[in-house]
């Protein structure tokens, strides 16, 4: 078999995730399917802020072949087990976690039930996962010798995306990817409507049997050659940019490394909160129909408190939205210029990653793109809207009225249809595992894809469910109080206090003598400085 050339336009997170996942995933055992290029320009620069991540990242790094330790020494990582949300509900510091593992004890789990009919005395995330209070201890997810803490902890990452791009750049070229250091100024087309090759201003051409465009929101392949469109999204997720900040741990270290990313509610969106090695990552995401570049940089300021003053911030606007199809004809949009949503539960490496395993598995080992491609487009259009509901759902059911942003993003024409179907679905009985298998939602049967709708293509928009499951739904949920009224209905004004099942409890006895605390595992197994805490901790309170 001849091998296929592909040429990726692009070397942001993106780009060299491709290269580095294509190229282990198809060239193996001494056969080579794929030969991989990559162009990237030195002109424009790639998004980068302190990234947090979910748990499939673990895939990439298990088939890349890269250590754990080497991994975080390169990209200034940390664990990442949960994620803790500050006043979503209403401005009173209210909280609740979004834990990675969650704990069964029966085939037939009824935590989520058995939690309804309790007295709510003890918040959802903290009777079903040790995560949350594991993560109030500031406790790694890894013990300092061999595992014998029962089963694992399921863990992410945070990490500095633009180092993890230059390790993978690394690995990539040491492993026969070429890479070209240069800018592309034009796009040529085959007569058959293919791309049959990419120049650089330095002389380049390149031809490929398969363009993979990762130029980032510049979407220069899919968008400005082949006129693929933007499907906008910004009617349910309003906000459009970040004012980001790095708080160096050298003057302001508050005595710890959380393992977790932090979410906190703020007049017109909220602030990320992302612990890297080096420094704590902060970008306040919000919507600039509600708050001017200058109010949302004091509004982070004020957040941090008064050492905050003399930290540089920048303004890295977005949009949320998906092209109508990623894959088209022989290019492929992975990263910004596929598609994004807002970075509130950690999507955005993941829908690069899910492209990238899906095109692996959908590769064109002969001439037929077609099937593949219409597969393709809608396992990542299903994902999109997945994700794009989940993220809606953290938003929607808040009862905070301090502010237009938070007026507004309550409003009916600010929830999906199929988030609406879901929600008075699971008013007349609480999510369950079957829910997410055969997305049985009464109203959701003749609703079509908002505007993203693929020709040829009249399903009912199912969601996959195969990311943010039951699981997921429950603590978001219950961590924003859903259902209060119906379970005094259902159960009774008096109900017994709550239980935490007897093995987290028992777990979390010996959690101290079993997991070290997180940033002693960094300092000992990454080697992370050993930084001088602040006299007061800064953040302390948060
Ligand atoms: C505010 C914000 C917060 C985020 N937070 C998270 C998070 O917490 N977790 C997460 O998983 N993701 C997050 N993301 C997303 C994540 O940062 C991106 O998915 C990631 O940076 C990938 O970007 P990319 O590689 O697609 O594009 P970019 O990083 O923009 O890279 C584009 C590349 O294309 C190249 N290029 C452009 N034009 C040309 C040309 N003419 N010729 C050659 N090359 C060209 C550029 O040089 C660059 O190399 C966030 C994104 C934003 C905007």
């Amino acid at each position: 078999m001849k091998p296929k050339e592909i040429v990726i336009v692009g070397g942001g997170s993106s780009g060299w995730m491709a290269a580095a996942y294509l190229n282990a995933a198809l060239n193996r055992n001494g056969r080579t399917v794929a030969r991989i290029s990559l162009v990237e320009s030195p002109d424009v620069s790639r998004i980068g802020v302190g990234e947090a991540t979910v748990p499939s990242i673990n895939h990439i790094l298990a088939v890349i072949g890269i250590d754990e330790q080497e991994f975080l020494k390169r990209v200034d990582g940390t664990f990442k087990q949960a994620i803790k949300y500050v006043n979503w509900l209403a401005i009173d510091g209210s909280q609740y976690y979004h834990p990675f593992n969650r704990f069964r004890d029966s085939p037939i789990d009824r935590s989520g039930l058995n939690w309804l009919m309790s007295d709510r005395s003890v918040p959802f995330a903290h009777t079903v996962s040790a995560q949350p209070a594991l993560c109030e201890a500031n406790l790694a997810p890894k013990m300092a010798g061999p595992w014998d803490f029962g089963p694992p902890l399921t863990y992410a990452y945070h990490m500095n995306a633009l180092k993890f791009a230059d390790f993978l750049c690394e690995i990539s070229i040491a492993r026969g990817v070429k890479h070209y250091l240069d800018h592309v100024t034009d796009v040529e087309m085959a007569e058959n409507g293919d791309i049959e090759a990419v120049v650089t201003r330095h002389g380049h051409r390149l031809e490929a049997d398969l363009f993979i465009d990762c130029t980032g929101f510049a979407a220069l392949l899919i968008e400005k050659k082949l006129g693929v469109a933007w499907v906008d999204c910004s009617q349910w997720l309003l906000c459009d940019r970040a004012v980001t900040m790095q708080v160096p741990y050298a003057h302001h270290y508050p005595g710890y490394v959380r393992p977790y990313t932090t979410a906190t509610a703020l007049s017109a969106g909220w602030v990320w909160e992302i612990p890297l090695q080096s420094n704590r990552s902060l970008g306040y995401v919000h919507s600039s129909s509600f708050l001017s570049d200058e109010q949302a940089e004091q509004e982070l300021r004020r957040f941090e408190g008064d050492h905050a003053a003399q930290l540089d911030t920048r303004i890295v606007p977005f949009k949320v939205g998906h092209r109508a199809k990623s894959w088209v004809r022989n290019c492929i949009a992975i990263g910004l210029s596929g598609s994004f949503i807002e970075p509130l539960e950690s999507t955005g490496l993941y829908l690069s990653d899910l492209a990238t395993v899906m095109l692996t598995e959908h590769f064109p080992y002969g001439d037929e793109l077609e099937p593949l491609a219409f597969r393709f487009n809608r396992i990542m259009t299903n994902r999109f809207y997945e994700i794009l509901d989940f993220i809606n759902l953290h938003y929607c059911l808040s009862r905070r009225d301090d502010s237009d942003f938070w007026r507004e993003i309550q409003k009916p024409d600010r929830i999906t249809d199929r988030l609406k179907a879901k929600l008075d679905f699971w008013r007349s009985k609480p999510p369950s595992p079957t829910d997410f298998e055969d997305q049985f939602f009464p109203a959701m049967q003749d609703t079509a894809l908002p505007s993203g709708g693929l020709p040829g293509d009249h399903r009912s928009p199912k969601d996959t469910g195969s990311l943010f499951g039951v699981d997921s739904h429950e603590a978001i949920l219950y961590g924003m109080d859903f259902l209060r009224e119906e379970c005094a209905q259902w159960f009774g004004q008096s109900r017994p206090p709550t239980q935490i099942a007897e093995t987290i409890a028992g777990r979390l006895k010996i959690a101290p003598q079993k997991l070290p605390p997180h940033d002693w595992w960094l300092q000992r197994a990454v080697g992370m400085p050993v930084y001088e805490s602040a006299s007061t901790p800064p953040d302390s309170e948060k």
